[in-house]
């Protein structure tokens, strides 16, 4: 439903609400937000709601400027975990410059662009997210650790397996707030879990892995432990991935789809992979963004077993590789992004995935022959011969490459880009200035 002023206003009234935060993303994935209480709402709903744009990490200020929230109506949305009288409720905010444009840095106005030019083709994108996540022990101040007793794997069953309590709560928040949950299991690394909710539009969809981020780490935190989206937090096991089900919607159909294709695809399916797999390099540093998100996707020689993509492939069946066709046909059609991490920001990753996709259909892109064998068990001279390169080793392969794809650094704005690549090659060169315990395990005794 599409709600008005009016109704968030009489909304607020019968429900009991006595805060309203005004929320928003910042380049780099985290939610932020400001409250409110409902005597100042009508304000609020006016996009008044002015603030210090200088504050908010990514943000491009040359002069300090002044922003403007302005509140989604259709994002209303009450925290079950907060007291249930005087209660909190949320809006999504788009951020707007003081002369009333859009804010060319808000990563949530990026992916409304992209979605705008899919429209102006017919198109709708209705994306599916599996976001993986770690539980584990908080220390005795409180502070998370990588530390869990739990030794179950995948699809186990309690009392092996302990996260089942809290994962329940936190199925019963989302439902509360709307979600429609269509499984959760405990996934292959002790102490990993997945909940997945229905696909949606790209735009809510994107909102929704924000809420989803936020009621997992609130209903961890009433059991004591931390939730972590972390790519990799344990050297040695699984990472934790973001699955992107990606699926076009054309006149209410599903247009991937095409029954008399060996694999059930249509020519748009095939050209949408031929982009992602084009600019799979320029995409990285967005998907995955952070250092540690390519200790998930490196190809490790202890990691076999492992199923994050380490190269630029796809595959109706197998698992290793970045794009794969899961079984369901027709209308469930749909393509699956497999590099993606929990840690990116989920506008701008839509956004950029999205894009190069519509690259793909738009240039008649036709993708390499599909690779229907482990990547990772060939060897460098077969994949060679392949034509199938490594995606990003690391965070600074992943900013060369966002630096050489026009399309990706199109797509995210001159200014923002700038910002972007200048606080991830200050993150890579932090990085790099570190000792690490392996190099001291390493080198001490020996040199
Ligand atoms: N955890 C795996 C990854 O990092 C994905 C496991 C799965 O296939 O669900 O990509
Ligand atoms: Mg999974
Ligand atoms: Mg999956």
């Amino acid at each position: 439903g599409h709600y008005t002023k009016r109704d968030i206003m009489r909304l607020v009234e019968e429900e009991d609400v006595e805060f309203i935060r005004l929320q928003f993303t910042d380049l780099f994935g985290n939610l932020k937000n400001a409250a409110v209480t409902a005597s100042q709402l009508e304000k609020a709903l006016d996009n008044r709601y002015v603030f210090d744009g200088s504050c908010v990490e990514g943000f491009l200020h040359d002069n300090d400027m002044d922003m403007f929230l302005c509140p989604d109506l259709d994002t209303l949305a009450i925290f079950p975990w907060r007291p249930q009288q005087g209660k909190v409720a949320r809006l999504i905010c788009d951020i707007q410059k003081p002369d009333g444009t859009p804010y060319e840095g808000d990563s949530r106005y990026i992916l409304k662009k992209v979605l705008k030019e899919a429209e102006a083709l017919g198109y709708r994108f209705d994306v599916g997210p599996e976001c993986e996540f770690f539980l584990f022990h908080t220390d005795d101040d409180g502070n998370p650790t990588v530390f869990s007793h739990e030794k179950a794997g995948y699809f186990d069953v309690s009392p092996i397996d302990q996260g089942e309590n809290v994962r329940r709560d936190i199925i019963l928040t989302l439902e509360e707030m709307g979600f429609e949950v269509e499984s959760s299991y405990h996934e292959v690394a002790s102490a990993q879990h997945e909940i997945d909710f229905r696909y949606d539009e790209a735009l809510l969809s994107a909102d929704n892995i924000m809420t989803f981020k936020l009621a997992v780490k609130t209903i961890a935190k009433r059991f004591g432990m931390h939730a972590t989206f972390m790519p990799k937090p344990q050297a040695g096991v699984n990472g934790s991935s973001m699955h992107t089900n990606i699926s076009l919607i054309r006149d209410g159909k599903n247009i991937f789809a095409d029954e008399n294709d060996p694999y059930g695809l249509s020519k748009e399916a095939y050209w949408f992979i031929g982009g992602l797999l084009k600019h799979a390099k320029g995409l990285s540093a967005i998907t995955n963004p952070l250092v540690n998100s390519y200790k998930r996707i490196f190809p490790a020689q202890t990691g076999a077993g492992f199923t994050a993509p380490s190269y630029i492939s796809w595959s109706p069946v197998n698992r290793s590789q970045m794009i794969r066709i899961p079984a369901q046909k027709s209308e469930s059609t749909r393509i699956e992004l497999r590099s993606p991490d929990p840690s990116c920001n989920p506008y701008l990753a839509l956004a950029v995935s999205l894009a190069a996709g519509l690259d793909g259909i738009r240039n008649q892109i036709e993708p390499p022959k599909p690779v229907n064998q482990d990547v990772r068990k060939m060897t460098d001279e077969e994949r060679k011969c392949l034509g199938i390169e490594p995606l990003p080793r690391n965070l600074a392969e992943a900013i060369l490459g966002l630096e050489q794809d026009k399309l990706v650094k199109e797509v995210l704005g001159e200014e923002l880009c700038k910002g972007y690549i200048a606080a991830k090659k200050k993150e890579w060169e932090d990085y790099c200035s570190q000792v690490s315990q392996w190099e001291i395990a390493q080198y001490l005794y020996r040199f």
